[in-house]
């Protein structure tokens, strides 16, 4: 199964789009979860308004789905700006980004996705934009140019990225606010459920959202992903409520178990356990054997799976967790039994692991 058919892949696809603007919060009040993040901002926003300046440029990074975007979005509402929206991939020249900087309004929101991707040329008109608030243009060729600086109105960069550590340096030093999004509790996972079932109009009871939010894999693009599917579920195959019964017998329908994972994660760490005796494997051999893009491996399958204690990076390459073993209901290897605690190269495997920068 390819990461475009997936049911709980956390990218967006097509069949999120007509739906995903209408289930984004409106407010910071209105975004469940991400508490940490979201007491920082209203802070940083109040400051920036109180003091009618635009707010610092902020840096938001963590796997996709857990709402970079609805974020930015909000950030704009909240602060009382216009908002723009782009990404690094669609910004191919200088001149595109140059055209977008003048067209902003003093204190706008400018959000950059996938900022990681901007061409590096295109990375270097921004410095002297998010530092100094100018753009340095060259007119002109050869002996005849000469540079030429305009003033921009004072914005706010909102970049996101999946991960921090793919920024350049000058590039990260640039954002004065770095906020790091985390995978959403169950209870968290339920609000939001429930919050786009009432949206949506789609009935579901409480128990129905706890299923739905167990196996979302902390991601609430993917929990109203499977709340869009339960819903055709339940209208043919009972009275139209999602319950928990219900959720159940769909998920399973859909091949999403109860700790989230699909065909292709299973797929994944049963490659590692029997053709690779639990790893270490390189990302690319892993990748190659699966027929799946190392970039999506990194970006959409392991943070999750390293979450969940099924999968660990080491220098050395990938190790399956202990939790995988029982989970596939393969025998656990001795060196990962019960008070180990250590991988299979003796390092102690652990929180650095799941360190996403
Ligand atoms: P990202 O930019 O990180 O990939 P998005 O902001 O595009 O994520 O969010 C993906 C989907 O998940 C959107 O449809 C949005 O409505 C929903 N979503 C994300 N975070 C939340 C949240 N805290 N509460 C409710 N819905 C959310």
């Amino acid at each position: 199964m390819i990461e475009e058919e997936r049911v709980v892949s956390s990218r967006m696809r097509d069949e999120d789009a007509p739906l995903e603007s209408s289930l984004r919060p409106r407010s910071l009040a209105d975004f469940p979860g991400q508490k940490a993040v979201k007491e920082k901002l209203a802070i940083y926003i109040q400051a920036a308004r109180e003091r009618g300046e635009a707010l610092d440029h902020v840096l938001l990074y963590g796997p996709p789905g857990l709402g970079k975007t609805s974020l930015a979005q909000v950030i704009a509402r909240e602060l009382g700006v216009g908002f723009r929206m782009t990404s690094g991939p669609a910004i191919e020249r200088a001149g595109d980004l140059a055209a977008l900087l003048t067209n902003l309004n003093d204190r706008d929101v400018l959000f950059i996705d996938e900022i990681h991707r901007l061409p590096r040329p295109v990375e270097e008109i921004l410095y002297p934009a998010m530092e100094d608030f100018a753009l340095d243009l060259i007119i002109g060729k050869g002996p005849a140019a000469r540079s030429l600086r305009i003033d921009l109105p004072r914005f706010t960069l909102v970049g996101a990225t999946t991960r921090a550590g793919r920024l350049t340096g000058p590039l990260r030093d640039r954002f004065g606010v770095l906020l790091r999004l985390e995978y959403y509790q169950v209870e968290e996972l339920m609000e939001i459920v429930l919050r786009s079932a009432r949206l949506l109009g789609i009935a579901i009871d409480e128990e129905g959202a706890r299923e739905v939010a167990r196996r979302a894999r902390g991601t609430p693009r993917v929990a109203n992903r499977l709340l869009r599917r339960l819903r055709d579920f339940a209208q043919v195959r009972a009275d139209g409520v999602i319950t928990a019964e219900v959720a159940r017998a769909g998920l399973e329908l859909l091949e999403v178990d109860e700790c989230g994972l699909d065909r292709s994660d299973r797929r994944l760490l049963r490659t590692l356990a029997q053709n690779y005796g639990g790893g270490p494997v390189g990302l690319e051999t892993l990748a190659a054997a699966i027929g799946e893009e190392a970039e999506t491996i990194e970006d959409v399958y392991e943070p999750y799976l390293m979450q969940m204690g099924f999968l660990q990076r080491t220098p050395r390459g990938r190790v399956l967790g202990r939790r995988a073993y029982e989970h596939l209901g393969l025998p656990v290897p001795p060196w990962l039994e019960e008070g180990g605690g250590r991988d299979r190269n003796g390092a102690a495997a652990g929180a650095e692991q799941q360190r996403l920068l």
